[in-house]
């Protein structure tokens, strides 16, 4: 059984435990101890007592550690990216794809953290200097997702590790096989006693623990919009910082003199990468009438040349769903969608375990298909007469993570970034992007308190101190 890590010991507790198994097959896989609430207060107290030795450790030390943590999750590359396609289903390219993203970022954020600095502004007032630095929050929580459960995991705690701030991590249940790789690497650090800790266990139970503990200044979730939203409501009863990266229903653009091949390329991939279960997923396409059918049978005939079953398989595109929900969810839209008008131009069918890719066509915005998020290989177009239109459908939803259009002409790509309300905007390229030079975090219910990747990341998980010397007679 993999076990707790809580004060730089790897602790087996007497009962409660994680048994995951295979979405490929429904095999029962190598079980992972779970955490109690009692767990979770002796990893905060040892975050608590470590935040003096970790805020002083120069910042370079600190740096070297994440770099090491990378050499180590480096040297198990294979095993890991194996664990991950038998326990969340990604194909292995997407898995070693993930793996290979977090070692990067985890590099660049070590780089960064060595250039983070404060600002020295001009004082209004004779013989005064005044500056500000950057300091770690303290006691941290992260809480994460299954759908990448190694790339978001290792950023948060790279991020947080190296800014200063001491972290007690709880990983999704669904993913905890996969997280012990990763606590496994960071253990192995020269960071001091307490600073990282890894407590898997119901995000019910630990989750709900951890960010309710008084003593977390600082939370670090990326799930779903309820669940942050119902974090942030406990963190503000203290007053504690919250970085939240939330759900999306992320709409691609489509204009009237848009490469259609293109256009149809970024969907399909969008769509259909890590079976749709994407954040940034193109949940939604919205094009103009005069290439609406041009751009439905491109995406019908691509989306018809994937490979759906065994991840392993090298020739797979689209590996199985995480769980039943997702099956449940987008049969339900499909059905729900053909019931009030859309066509089903290709796919629809649901197995046991695999979700054939399916393109809706004729979808209007208020369908579920179009409003709710669908995390399955589901792709709804939605015909509009204009720009204006578009903008204005891709607008109309609760979410704003991260969009795409696709046109020629730079007037309408920069009205279409003026217009749309999302955290980011590709234009000509697929929306299921990022890359640790670009901020990424989300508008409206998509997210708040701060962004991921790059040196935002590690701004978000430190607040300013200002200070004013007096050096006047
Ligand atoms: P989720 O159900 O919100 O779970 C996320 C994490 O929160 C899991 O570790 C979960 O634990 C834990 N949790 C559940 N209930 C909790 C509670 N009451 N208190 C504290 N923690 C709790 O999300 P998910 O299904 O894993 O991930 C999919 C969602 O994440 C989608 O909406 C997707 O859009 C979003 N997402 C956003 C981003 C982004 O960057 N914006 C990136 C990836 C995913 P258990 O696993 O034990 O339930």
């Amino acid at each position: 059984m993999r076990r707790l890590y809580i004060n730089d010991e790897w602790i087996e507790p007497e009962s409660g435990q994680i048994n995951p198994t295979s979405p490929v097959d429904g095999s029962a896989l190598e079980t992972v101890a779970a955490g109690t609430p009692a767990h979770v207060d002796d990893a905060v107290e040892a975050t608590v007592d470590a935040s003096d030795t970790l805020r002083e450790m120069n910042v370079h030390r600190r740096a070297e550690a994440i770099n090491a943590a990378m050499d180590a999750i480096e040297n198990r590359t294979d095993e890991i990216v194996s664990t991950m396609t038998v326990e969340v289903g990604k194909t292995t390219s997407e898995a070693r794809e993930e793996v290979e993203s977090a070692i990067r970022s985890g590099r660049e954020y070590a780089a960064d953290a060595v250039r983070l600095c404060g600002e020295v502004t001009r004082s209004q007032y004779d013989d005064r200097h005044n500056f500000t630095r950057r300091e770690p929050y303290g006691p941290t929580g992260v809480i994460t997702p299954w759908n990448y459960p190694f790339e978001i995991p290792t950023d948060h705690l790279s991020a947080a590790l190296v800014t200063g701030n001491p972290v007690t991590w709880n990983p999704a249940s669904a993913a905890a096989l996969t997280a012990t790789h990763i606590a496994g690497a960071f253990a192995e650090t020269s960071l001091p006693d307490g600073a990282f800790n890894f407590i898997p266990g119901s995000g019910g139970t630990v989750g709900a623990a951890l960010s309710g503990h008084p003593a977390v200044r600082l939370l670090a979730f990326t799930g779903s919009t309820e669940v942050g939203q119902r974090i942030a409501a406990t963190a503000a009863e203290r007053s504690a910082e919250c970085l939240l990266e939330l759900g999306g229903k992320d709409p691609v653009l489509v204009l009237d003199d848009a490469d259609v091949s293109r256009a149809a390329d970024a969907i399909v991939l969008g769509s259909n990468y890590n079976c749709g279960q994407s954040c940034s997923g193109t949940e939604r396409v919205i094009a103009t009438e005069s290439i609406y059918d041009e751009l439905v049978a491109a995406v019908t005939a691509r989306t018809e040349e994937l490979t759906v079953g065994d991840p392993r398989d090298a020739e797979t595109d689209v590996g199985p769903p995480i769980n039943d929900d997702i099956r449940e969810t987008t049969e339900r839209q499909i059905t729900a969608a053909v019931e009030a008008g859309a066509r089903v131009t290709t796919g629809g069918s649901i197995g046991d375990r695999y979700i054939e890719p399916t393109v809706l066509a004729d979808v209007a915005p208020e369908m579920q298909a179009a409003t709710e998020e669908t995390f399955g290989p589901l792709t709804p177009l939605i015909s509009v007469a204009d720009r204006e239109e578009a903008v204005a459908v891709a607008n109309d939803t609760r979410y704003g993570l991260q969009a795409a259009v696709f046109t020629e002409s730079l007037q309408d790509a920069h009205r279409v970034i003026d217009g749309l309300q999302s955290g980011g905007v590709v234009v000509n390229g697929t929306n299921n992007f990022w890359e640790h030079q670009l901020p990424f975090g989300g508008f409206k219910q998509s997210g708040s308190g701060g962004e991921y990747k790059g040196r935002w990341h590690l701004e978000s998980m430190t607040q300013v101190k200002a200070v004013a010397i007096d050096y006047g007679d």
